[in-house]
């Protein structure tokens, strides 16, 4: 299912289609629960009976996982990275988290991350629980194919131009230009990046969108662009423009910009737009965030 919203910004004089995935139907909305959904039916056609996976204590990734698990009555293994009483007391994913019934580990440095997965694997097979181990952030072949199958439902009316879209892991924009390249749409499709430097932004979704063309058999046609200059410091730094942008975004469009993904994302879209004066269809694709936004 794929929802439209136009907005008018009249500072740019500009028509935009939202694409509003924000309101994917299940498992909490957003990017995360559609790829979740699609990885969900690996798990389930493969009789995984567990899933090990890691995030912040407000990853939307996890909450989709968590909830995912809890619907299908998997076990649930969640490597939390962050401040534990933060996420006691945050409402958002960090309460989803607490409600799935996952069980959830801590660890205080990123690179204990690996190795505590690795052991609740172990856990898992030992008492003859198959376990799944998914990658954070959803990054896996079937994350991406979440995206090529969700371009294919795009009404045949949506021109696209220019597509706008966050960047983390790459997977939701490689799969999205991996779908477009499948339905022949030749636009430019533009990351923003809310992490990464451009060049290791642009080199992870180009090798994801040549993964997923090689996996599908699909025709490579689109350049890989991901732009770094709106990062405000890094993952889920924001500056003062993108903390308005955010407050004043249910006023303005109706829509939650959160400001460590999708907030990023529209304020870079715009600075995009005016800076080089773009004309034609404009798409952004909205990926979610609302319980970042609630936290
Ligand atoms: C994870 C996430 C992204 C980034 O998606 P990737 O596929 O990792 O690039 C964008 N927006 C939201 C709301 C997210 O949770």
């Amino acid at each position: 299912m794929i929802i439209y919203q136009k907005i008018y910004q009249s500072q740019l004089n500009q028509n935009i289609t939202i694409i509003r995935d924000d309101l994917y139907p299940s498992l909490g909305g957003g990017n995360k629960g559609r790829k979740i959904d699609s990885i969900g039916q690996e798990i389930l056609d493969n009789s995984y009976k567990a899933v090990v996976t890691t995030g912040g204590i407000q990853s939307n990734h996890c909450r989709a996982t968590a909830v995912f698990c809890a619907q299908h009555h998997l076990q649930c293994t969640l490597v939390l990275h962050g401040d534990k009483d933060k996420f006691l007391k945050e409402s958002g994913n960090a309460k989803i988290m607490r409600m799935s019934g996952a069980n959830i580990i801590f660890v205080d440095q990123p690179i204990d991350i690996g190795p505590t997965m690795d052991q609740a694997m172990c856990k898992y097979k030992d008492i003859g629980l198959k376990p799944y181990y998914l990658w954070g952030g959803g990054h896996n072949l079937q994350g991406g194919k979440a995206y090529i199958d969700a371009v294919q439902q795009l009404n045949s009316e949506v021109l696209i131009d220019y597509l706008f879209v966050a960047c983390g892991t790459g997977s939701t924009q490689a799969g999205i230009m991996a779908g477009l390249s499948q339905k022949n749409m030749p636009c430019k499709v533009i990351g923003i990046s809310v992490a990464r430097n451009q060049q290791s932004a642009q080199e992870h979704v180009s090798n994801f969108y040549n993964k997923l063309c090689e996996s599908f058999s699909i025709q490579r046609q689109h350049e890989t662009i991901v732009l770094d200059d709106y990062l405000c410091g890094g993952y889920e730094q924001y500056n003062d423009e993108l903390k308005k942008l955010s407050d004043d975004s249910i006023r303005d469009y109706g829509f939650a910009l959160d400001t460590t993904y999708s907030g990023k994302a529209f304020l870079g879209m715009q600075q995009y737009i005016f800076k080089h004066n773009l004309q034609g269809n404009i798409v952004f694709w909205h990926t979610g965030g609302i319980f970042n936004f609630l936290a």
